[in-house]
């Protein structure tokens, strides 16, 4: 009894009829909780919850918002070792990673903090005597968030806290491979004092809550992290109710280097941006797309340093790349290990090992000798995996480059102004890099992407505000 988690719903912990155990992927005989696996009845309370207390909340002093943002950051920051500590034992990041992702969750309430006392908006004149126009922007209700695993601490805070510094309520639903995380950040939220409802989480089954947030009447908008499927479905049904969504999806980022790139620094960006966090970042480079001058150089330093990677438990000191998230995600890495072998690529490494406990260790795979029509180059993969297209020219690399039905972040390495400036214009992507790897980002500029990877407004930063608000343009006749 003691073990299990509950749902935080109208501002109290909510028992459900089942819970699920959560499972360390660095070691499957260590369970780390059991946690609620709510209802569609659940959602409708919540929902009704977080509206009544968003009217409220949304009229109440701004410097409110600003003190209960500011008070969730120092929550989080003093819980930074315990938070972190979960993150790498029910995702299987490495402790510094998760330390580090749960203090930029820290820093993204910090940032909304401040950015809830600077709403934008407009004073203007009117074409018409004596009438003035002003141009707001209005909270826009209750807000339903859906995460993934792979961020469980980042991606939920940099939700909410726009949410709740633009004067919204929320009802939260994490992933189900991590809801510790999620069930300490909520815990943190209600003893930060939230006012009772605003902020409601319920686990359970993406098929049962997600559905249920979509049709509640009193849930305005949707914002999801999560795969290009279950995205899609979301769009269309949130375009049926007319309501607002905004989906961060997949990625099959390239990473160009070429012949004048500083080898060490391509390396270390591919290495890197490819095998670090398992691979698990939406934002991964996952194809390497190099020039045939430095090709050979590459691969050989680029193999050297993946075989000294230490693949192993999140939990050890040593470790530097821990488990796959889940049986299933290993089940599908392995699986296209072996498709690039059968499309005639040379795999290095990407098999699956033993650690000194019983978990989904998988060394990080590179398809060398990849050709960019080949399926196992194509489709998101979501592991350590990578492709290797070997191309003749610049124009070629941007070619292969932008060849995809995703266009999240995209790299170069090279020394060339000229290069790097072109790059940067022509890449099909939310976000470039120029000698850096295409994952790891600042949180107060835009995050997303284009194509099949976003959808809808940017998360993030000042641009946050698009999706968190409405616009209310009012006319004042004062002749
Ligand atoms: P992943 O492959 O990363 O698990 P999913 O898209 O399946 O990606 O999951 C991302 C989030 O979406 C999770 O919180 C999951 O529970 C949720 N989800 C799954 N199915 C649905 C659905 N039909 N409607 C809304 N959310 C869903």
């Amino acid at each position: 009894m003691q073990n299990k988690h509950h749902n935080l719903i109208a501002g109290e912990w909510h028992q459900a009829q089942n819970y699920q155990a959560n499972t360390n992927p660095s070691d499957v005989s260590d369970v780390i909780g059991l946690y609620a696996s709510g209802e569609a009845a659940d959602v409708a309370v919540a929902a009704a919850a977080a509206a009544e207390a968003q009217r409220i909340y949304a009229r109440a002093a701004l410097q409110d918002r600003v003190d209960l943002l500011n008070r969730i950051a120092a929550a989080i920051e003093a819980r930074t070792t315990e938070i972190g500590t979960m993150l790498a034992r029910e995702e299987g990041k490495v402790l510094p990673e998760a330390i580090g992702e749960t203090k930029r969750a820290a820093q993204i309430f910090r940032f909304f903090a401040a950015e809830a006392i600077r709403i934008p908006g407009d004073a203007l004149g009117s074409v018409r005597k004596d009438v003035d126009v002003e141009v707001v922007r209005d909270p826009i209700g209750v807000v339903g968030i859906i995460t993934p695993w792979n961020f469980p601490i980042a991606i939920p805070a940099w939700k909410i806290a726009p949410a709740l510094a633009y004067g919204n309520g929320v009802v939260f639903k994490p992933a189900e491979l991590t809801p510790g995380c999620a069930h300490l950040l909520a815990e943190i939220i209600h003893d930060a004092g939230c006012p009772k409802g605003l902020v409601n989480m319920v686990m359970g089954r993406g098929s049962v809550i997600g559905p249920a947030m979509v049709a509640d009447p009193n849930i305005a908008a949707i914002s999801f992290t999560g795969s290009v499927p279950t995205g899609r479905n979301l769009a269309l049904s949130c375009a049926a109710q007319m309501k607002k969504v905004q989906l961060e999806m997949g990625g099959r980022n390239p990473m160009v280097v070429l012949d004048d790139a500083d080898l060490n620094i391509a390396v270390e960006a591919c290495l890197n941006g490819a095998f670090f966090s398992t691979g698990q970042r939406c934002t991964a480079s996952s194809r390497f797309i190099v020039q045939d001058g430095i090709h050979d150089r590459f691969v050989e330093e680029l193999t050297k340093r993946m075989a000294t990677l230490r693949v192993g438990p999140a939990l050890e000191a040593t470790t530097q790349i821990g488990p796959v998230a889940s049986a299933g995600q290993l089940d599908g890495n392995l699986g296209y290990v072996a498709l690039a072998a059968k499309e005639g690529c040379e795999v290095v490494g990407g098999e699956r090992i033993n650690g000194p406990t019983e978990g989904y260790f998988q060394r990080p795979a590179l398809f060398v000798g990849a050709k960019a029509g080949m399926t196992s180059a194509r489709e998101e993969i979501f592991g350590p995996c990578a492709s290797l297209i070997k191309v003749g020219s610049f124009e070629e690399a941007v070619a292969v480059a932008n060849d995809t039905e995703f266009g999240l972040s995209s790299g170069i390495c090279t020394q060339s102004l000229k290069y790097s400036r072109e790059f940067r214009r022509q890449a099909q992507a939310g976000m470039v890099m120029v000698n850096l790897a295409t994952a790891g980002v600042d949180y107060h500029v835009p995050f997303g992407g284009r194509k099949a990877s976003s959808y809808g407004p940017r998360e993030q930063g000042r641009y946050a505000a698009e999706f968190y608000t409405t616009v209310k343009t009012s006319y004042v006749y004062a002749g």
